[in-house]
């Protein structure tokens, strides 16, 4: 059966997928958007959208019985996890022998549940990392391009300095300083103003009311609100929420994709069976590899080169936890949206101050470090389940946990404080074994062209996460923007003209 044909299909709605859609739109080009999970635009019995994260329901995770947060509580009380029914909720945590990797579902992908960190990368590592990327028009155009679309504003310091709210940053900010460290302010595509408005008790608390993770209901520019929202107003741009592609082919002039439809509580809805003539791949690192890794294996595209599965890192995420000292509270007030990063060049990390919004006074500092650790893994596809499988091992993830604790055991050293062994899952100070920053499988110049053409196929293309070997030394989702934006420049100059 043949469901129809558009001339474009882009495959997920993150950031990737979302700018492609966009400059498609605007084109011209009829440009369909399938997404595995929902549209989250409509809300539940309580009136929210999206629940907190001190509340989870059926709305927080990707059809789990049980939440999975990365933070599983404080005094071994398991305050943070509980049972939940099996629905298509906005966060993934997807499982590997020892790798979780945390993902958004839904229309706007990861920027419905990140912590909204806007951070352009160092210019020498980007480099570094991305050698035949032209460096000087990332950096004068697309990533300028991509902090205005994404609406990336700072927190004022004044607000900073004085909101009960960060009373928890500024401490780690003082305990940092008496060991000598430094830190930097981190822009963010939360409206401050929206959150100074918060605090003033003017309008619905979002951040200052324990929402990140399964959502925000106010404050943040998400994808579905921007790009997304932009791509639709061209009026070419049609996004098909609760559509998963499961398998990729070739056609004689484009692509043939084999769609499964399910409603929100994971009844099968249709197959659907659709084809085009241009393809952009934005699932994510996790998504787009699977696809490409099957299609590899399975036949239906044996022309990928090897480099598929390829090149996969955490970006060196690494989470941490200390004890401070009862005279030096963290306080129970702090806003989900971190600003603030601890840095040491020396080691080559910068440690994100997170907050614990558990709304009593818990005494721990949690951070998000992350590091450049220089080993990867790699995907392969495994028949009987037909998914990808990564290859990922606790030991690739030393050199991490090595600088990430060199940091803190100095901090440490200088406010006599000690680490907490309560905070996550594997009762340790350090969590490695979970990342929120998953990075290619798909990587460019090497599964792909200098611009996101696969090789092998013609009018085939990666727009996402999946690209970026391994690492970027920040946080990840401005580069993947920036870097979709110039693919797409070309592409539609040389493919689509
Ligand atoms: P994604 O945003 O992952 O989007 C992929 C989309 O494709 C998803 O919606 C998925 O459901 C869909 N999909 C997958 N497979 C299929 C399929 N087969 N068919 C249809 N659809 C499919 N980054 C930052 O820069 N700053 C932060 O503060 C930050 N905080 C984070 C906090 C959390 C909890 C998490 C999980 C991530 C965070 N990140 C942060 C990372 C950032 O969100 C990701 O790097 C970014 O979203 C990746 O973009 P992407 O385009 O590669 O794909």
């Amino acid at each position: 059966a043949d469901d129809g044909h558009v001339p474009a299909i882009v495959v997920g709605s993150g950031y990737g997928a979302a700018v492609s859609a966009l400059r498609l739109g605007e084109a011209g080009v009829r440009t369909l958007v399938l997404e595995m999970g929902q549209a989250w635009t409509t809300p539940g019995p309580d009136g929210r959208v999206h629940c907190d994260m001190l509340n989870p329901d059926r709305r927080s995770m990707w059809f789990k019985d049980r939440t999975e947060a990365p933070v599983n509580g404080v005094l071994f009380l398991d305050l943070a996890n509980r049972p939940i029914p099996r629905y298509a909720g906005v966060l993934d945590r997807v499982n590997f022998p020892d790798m979780g990797v945390y993902v958004g579902r839904g229309v706007g992908g990861g920027s419905l549940v990140n912590g909204g960190m806007a951070v352009v990368p160092d210019r020498a590592y980007f480099e570094q990392v991305l050698p035949n990327v032209d460096a000087a028009e990332m950096y004068e155009r697309y990533f300028p391009l991509a902090q205005r679309m994404l609406r990336v504003n700072s927190i004022p310091a004044p607000y900073f300095e004085g909101s009960d709210y960060y009373q928890y940053a500024r401490l780690s900010r003082t305990l940092a300083g008496r060991a000598g460290y430094g830190t930097r302010f981190l822009p963010n595509v939360y409206s401050f103003d929206y959150m100074a408005r918060e605090e003033r008790g003017e309008v619905p608390k979002s951040a200052l009311g324990t929402e990140v993770l399964y959502g925000n209901n106010h404050g943040k520019f998400s994808l579905d609100k921007g790009y997304l929202a932009q791509a639709v107003a061209t009026g070419n741009v049609t996004i098909a929420p609760l559509h998963r592609v499961t398998r990729v082919q070739a056609t004689a002039s484009g692509y043939a994709l084999t769609v499964r439809q399910i409603t929100a509580e994971g009844a099968p809805v249709a197959e659907k069976h659709l084809t085009c003539d241009h393809l952009f791949l934005g699932a994510g690192s996790l998504g787009s590899t699977e696809l490409l890794l099957r299609a590899r294996e399975t036949g239906d595209l044996p022309d990928l080169s090897d480099e598929v599965g390829e090149g996969w890192g955490p970006n060196g995420n690494v989470m941490a936890a200390r004890n401070n000292h009862l005279l030096e509270p963290t306080g129970f007030k702090q806003s989900a949206i971190p600003v603030l990063a601890i840095e040491d060049p020396a080691r080559d990390v910068i440690a994100e101050i997170a907050p614990v919004p558990a709304g009593i006074e818990t005494y721990v500092s949690l951070y998000l470090a992350i590091t450049k650790n220089p080993n990867r893994g790699r995907f392969t596809y495994d028949a009987a389940t037909d998914r990808a499988v990564l290859h990922w091992t606790a030991a690739q993830a030393e050199p991490a946990v090595a600088a990430a604790r060199g940091l803190f055991d100095d901090i440490n050293d200088a406010n006599n404080t000690t680490y907490r062994y309560d905070v996550f899952a594997n009762r340790q100070p350090f969590a490695a074994d979970f990342c929120y920053h998953p990075l290619g499988g798909a990587v460019l110049g090497r599964a792909t062209d200098d611009h996101g053409r696969v090789r092998g196929y013609r009018r085939l293309y990666v727009t996402d996460g999946a690209l970026v070997p391994g690492s970027l030394g920040v946080n990840p989702f401005v580069t993947i923007t920036a870097l979709a934006e110039r693919n797409i420049a070309r592409v539609l100059a040389e493919d689509l003209a």
